[in-house]
């Protein structure tokens, strides 16, 4: 969560600017930190225009943004509550980050069951968009890895929440965007490891069909993801890059990552990031690996944090920011509509590189409202471009909606009501578990339901 310095409980000053990961939109809101599982709903007391609790701010749109209202940062409730070393399973507040987490883990042979791209998100921030990573076919979503959590309503009444206790709430929390209320602390089962060490292999594909013939060949791989390619046409359509690892199995260090120290210091100018550069760009990263099968060791920084290795990278998008377009599209038209959409960008020319191609598994996610379901998971980054942008990001919703499949609000800038309406049918239902106090813009951009105490 980025915001102005300017703090308006301590200053007379307009409520400062607030962006999330993909720095667009940039909304107004006053500020109300939670330190304590205590703090909520007191602190906010007679707050107007509602309230949205929030974490690191590593979504991309406006899933934890409220215009004019109020964000409650949760990153003060960082506390570790207990570890039990028999089954892994880690109680901390929920918002303490998976980095924290892991440096607390991994020096005593724990691994995260489930990991996003970035470490940067706290535990309520992973649980409140149901995250997935590189072993959805094995393991699912975040989710599926939390055995209880705490939720508290604006009523300030405190729920334990599991699959067999308050079970519908717990099932409308995960995935649930930060509106049925405040998580405070979480269990999550983590998985032992016995090195910082993945074994590593990257095999070039070209197009869908030898991307599908790969996914078959290593289904019992754990990790699997590709880059593919989705500036270029003609024989380099779809190229791309398909990622294989596993957590090695020879004992070796378990040590606490040290601090990143690359970052990207200044807004790059917007003609920085065009067609040339990003076919520049794919081009290097595709012969970078230079044979077309490679093995290797690596650690597991770089397999699963690539991006974090350089803090502030979306700076490099300019000032106007990012949104990132991310599908799933079920086995029934997966092939067919991952080939109608790559071409689509590949017509508009917009620069995009970064995108991410990967089959998500059977495993039923146990939010009400996840993203994922069994098919094909692209995601691809676009820097905005006024009258440009948008306008392809309605015809490819149009296009995920005509196959099937449905885009990830975590990610999200531009879904119309009604593509998010046809992509999520049970959004009413969901509804009737939303805090009274709580709301999104992007809640209220898709739903039209703007209502708060
Ligand atoms: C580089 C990068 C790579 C990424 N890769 C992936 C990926 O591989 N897979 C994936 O699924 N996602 C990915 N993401 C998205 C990211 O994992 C999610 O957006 C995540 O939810 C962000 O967590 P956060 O702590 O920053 O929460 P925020 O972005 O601040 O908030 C996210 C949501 O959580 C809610 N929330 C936060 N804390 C609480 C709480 N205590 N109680 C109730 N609700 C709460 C907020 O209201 C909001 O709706 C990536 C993001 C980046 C920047």
């Amino acid at each position: 969560m980025s915001e102005s310095v300017v703090d308006p409980q301590t200053t007379n000053a307009a409520p400062p600017l607030f962006e999330s990961w993909g720095r667009y939109p940039k909304y107004n809101a006053n500020l109300i930190p939670l330190n304590w599982q205590s703090d909520f709903p007191g602190v906010v007391a007679g707050v107007k225009n509602g309230a949205l609790p929030v974490g690191l701010g590593r979504s991309y749109g406006d899933v934890c943004l409220l215009d004019g209202g109020t964000l409650m940062p949760t990153t003060g409730m960082s506390r570790l509550l207990d570890f039990n070393p028999e089954t892994g399973v880690l109680t901390a507040e929920a918002g303490i980050s998976l980095a924290q987490v892991l440096d607390f883990a991994v020096p005593r042979g724990f691994f995260l069951p489930v990991t996003p791209g970035t470490k940067y998100v706290t535990l309520g921030g992973a649980i409140a968009n149901d995250v997935h990573g590189k072993n959805h076919d094995a393991a699912g979503s975040f989710g599926n890895h939390v055995p209880c959590f705490e939720l508290v309503r604006s009523d300030g009444s405190r729920r334990i929440c599991s699959p067999t206790q308050n079970a519908e709430w717990f099932a409308a929390t995960i995935g649930g965007m930060g509106l049925t209320g405040v998580i405070t602390w979480v269990q999550l089962r983590l998985r032992p490891i016995v090195s910082r060490k993945i074994d590593y292999e990257g095999i070039q594909f070209h197009g869908i069909d030898e991307f599908l013939d790969l996914k078959h060949r290593y289904q019992d791989v754990e990790y699997t993801v590709s880059w593919v390619d989705c500036a270029s046409t003609g024989k380099n359509f779809a190229r791309g890059v398909f990622m294989l690892g596993e957590h090695s199995k020879v004992p070796g260090e378990l040590t606490r990552t040290p601090e990143p120290k690359l970052s990207v210091p200044f807004d790059f100018p917007g003609f920085a990031l065009n067609h040339t550069t990003v076919s520049m760009f794919n081009s290097v990263f595709f012969h970078k690996q230079m044979k077309q099968h490679v093995r290797t060791v690596q650690d597991y920084e770089p397999f699963f944090y690539p991006l974090d290795a350089v803090l502030h990278w979306n700076r490099g998008y300019g000032k106007r920011g990012l949104t990132q377009f991310q599908y799933a599209i079920p086995w029934e038209h997966a092939k067919e509509g991952t080939i109608a959409i790559l071409r689509e960008i590949a017509k508009s020319g917009l620069a995009s590189f970064l995108a991410v191609l990967k089959a998500f598994g059977d495993v039923p996610s146990l939010g009400m409202m996840s993203f994922p379901q069994p098919g094909i998971m692209l995601a691809l980054d676009f820097p905005i471009k006024p009258g440009l942008t948008f306008p392809l990001l309605e015809r490819l919703g149009d296009m995920t909606r005509e196959f099937g499949g449905r885009l990830y609000s975590a990610k999200d800038a531009a879904m119309t009501p009604e593509q998010y309406q046809a992509f999520y049918p049970q959004w009413q239902d969901f509804a009737r578990f939303r805090d009274p106090l709580l709301n999104s813009s992007f809640w209220k951009r898709v739903t039209g339901d703007d209502s708060t105490l």
